[in-house]
């Protein structure tokens, strides 16, 4: 596939659909780079609820602050790894204390335009691969080849309540929907950026499908589109 021209992809869709595992895993056979942007606002959250002694969100401190945010990503081991300040915050942006408050976050425009700067950044010599919320709407209107994923929530929360299931931080099937049902709706009814799909993106709706049939799926549209350029 490396003989064709480098085009962007953008992945957008609701929490838990499984966009980064799939683009992780299209990103090795397409040989392109990656970005997982949710980490990205998790990092931030994690700066942000660092801010307060009460891990209390401060929305104008978090605004002053923007320019002390230093996300990195690195490959170590081929495992994707972010860094926020040189800190390797991978494992603790995935815990429930952070996923709770990062839809509030994402609210801020100020932080949204900080963060979309850096992702456009990455996508300047194109081959990259970015999921997210926003991505085919906002950070790459113009990307190539985009998909919207959706999933029934019930099937979401339990897949993500059974991820759940191996680390140390679990919750209850309960909690687990009930924080996606607020995290779908602060990310859809939000007036910077909500999610919503693209214009030209290919909806998938993912409930009824394994990982590899999505990804199958997702894999054949994306040939159809290099065999283009
Ligand atoms: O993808 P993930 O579930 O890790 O994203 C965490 C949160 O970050 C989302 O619920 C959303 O509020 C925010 N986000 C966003 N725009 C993106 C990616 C994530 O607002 N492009």
């Amino acid at each position: 596939m490396a003989k064709h021209q480098k085009i962007i992809i953008a992945i957008d869709g609701f929490a838990a659909t499984g966009k980064s595992s799939i683009a992780k895993r299209l990103s090795n056979s397409l040989n392109y780079i990656h970005i997982d942007s949710g980490s990205m606002y998790r990092a931030a959250t994690l700066f942000a609820l660092r801010l307060d002694s009460k891990n209390k969100l401060n929305p104008k401190k978090i605004i002053q602050s923007l320019s002390e945010i230093k996300i990195e990503f690195k490959t170590i081991k081929e495992k994707q790894l972010i860094f926020l300040n040189n800190e390797n915050v991978s494992y603790e942006i995935r815990k429930p204390y952070v996923t709770n408050q990062v839809s509030k976050l994402a609210k801020i425009p100020e932080l949204r335009s900080y963060l979309v700067k850096k992702q456009k950044e990455f996508g300047k010599n194109k081959g990259i691969i970015m999921d997210g919320r926003d991505i085919g709407t906002i950070v790459f209107p113009e990307a190539e080849c985009k998909f919207f994923l959706v999933a029934n929530v019930e099937v979401r929360a339990k897949r993500r309540y059974f991820e759940q299931q191996s680390k140390d931080n679990k919750e209850t099937y309960e909690k687990v929907l009930k924080s996606l049902i607020k995290r779908d709706k602060l990310d859809t009814d939000r007036i910077s950026s909500p999610l919503m799909k693209a214009k030209g993106a290919l909806k998938i709706d993912v409930s009824d499908l394994t990982l590899d049939e999505v990804y199958d799926k997702m894999l054949s549209y994306i040939k159809k589109k290099l065999n283009k350029h």
